[in-house]
């Protein structure tokens, strides 16, 4: 389950798009953030892979990754890849625009 947990990009991804998630639906990040976490809002969820999609100019889901999960070993998030080599190539230069 922990095997994800060296990497540290996956968090700042899912910390940037929920950034936006939370800007376009005027929303507190921090608030984004924990209901994201706990992924008990569906709304929020579906809004999380429609902005990663708008990023990588592709859908996502199921193509790119096969789910997203909040790890409470390492207090982050992890997603779990499908397509290492796309993902590097479609969101690449969204990463670079990301604090580290
Ligand atoms: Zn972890």
């Amino acid at each position: 389950m922990f095997t994800d947990c060296k990497v540290r990009w996956a968090n700042r991804l899912v910390l940037g798009i929920l950034g936006e998630v939370a800007k376009s639906k005027d929303l507190k990040k921090g608030d984004v953030v924990k209901t994201f976490s706990k992924g008990k809002d569906a709304k929020v969820t579906a809004a999380f892979w429609d902005v990663l999609a708008e990023k990588a100019g592709t859908e996502t889901f199921g193509v790119l990754f096969s789910g997203v999960s909040y790890c409470e070993g390492c207090n982050r998030f992890h997603l779990d890849e499908l397509d290492p080599d796309r993902t590097k190539q479609l969101l690449g230069e969204y990463m670079k625009t990301l604090p580290k």
